[in-house]
């Protein structure tokens, strides 16, 4: 980690505290060669934990982006959508590791999860989701047949 402000590699961190409704560790770094101060907050790389198990039934690896892009959709009618996306991502992220501790998950569970957390913040982003995930199923389900 470099210090953005001079690119200086001396960053001594002064201040660390776990953060357990993010799941998260938060910290406070200083820059030796500068003195600014930075914070950074680590977070738990779900990618090496999680394999999905698609509708199809195939594996494929577990993609924090592809929730993004889905809950962007679903919250375009709101001024700050990606901002927004990127925090109920977040929080999908923390329900999927308290739900399951297997390391293979659902397509469904996924989709299941992202409806609760959009069910809970806004109806209208929730309906959408709800329709994209229908189109989903229906497409899938012309696939096999
Ligand atoms: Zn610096």
């Amino acid at each position: 980690m470099v210090c953005p402000k001079c690119g200086s590699k001396k960053l001594q961190v002064t201040n660390s505290r776990p953060v357990k409704r993010n799941n998260q560790v938060w910290r406070r770094r200083n820059c030796t060669t500068c003195q600014n101060t930075i914070t950074t907050r680590e977070i738990i790389d779900l990618s090496g934990v999680f394999r999905v198990r698609k509708f199809n039934s195939e594996l494929e690896p577990y993609l924090k982006s592809k929730i993004l892009i889905s809950l962007l959709k679903s919250l375009d009618h709101m001024q700050n959508s990606s901002e927004l996306a990127g925090a109920l991502t977040d929080t999908v992220e923390i329900n999927l590791i308290g739900a399951s501790y297997a390391d293979i998950i659902t397509s469904r569970d996924i989709a299941n999860t992202c409806l609760g957390v959009l069910k809970k913040f806004d109806m209208s982003a929730y309906v959408k989701y709800l329709s994209y995930q229908e189109q989903l199923d229906k497409r899938s389900l012309k696939k096999r047949l």
